[in-house]
């Protein structure tokens, strides 16, 4: 049995932390989102793969509200992805 099936609500509390559909949940704007979105991007192992690549990497894991848009925005600004764009 995974943690939250016996709750209909897709949140549960798991070891003191907020989890949804067991993905960490953080709150929107929060310093952490930023962070994430360098590390799943912007570092060697990130690559600079593209805004769906990145999105699938941190939604496996994370959670928070606007993230789909606030990580295409995020990829889309990407002054290296743009560089080798042109
Ligand atoms: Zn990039």
């Amino acid at each position: 049995m995974k943690v939250g099936d016996w709750v209909n609500s897709p949140y549960t509390m798991y070891q003191g932390t907020l989890l949804y559909k067991g993905r960490l949940v953080l709150p929107a704007h929060s310093p952490w989102t930023l962070q994430i979105m360098e590390e799943c991007h912007s570092t060697a192992e990130g690559g600079h793969a593209g805004a769906f690549r990145t999105l699938k990497r941190i939604t496996s894991n994370f959670f928070w509200r606007g993230m789909k848009k606030e990580i295409s925005q995020f990829v889309a600004e990407c002054m290296i992805c743009q560089r080798q764009k042109y």
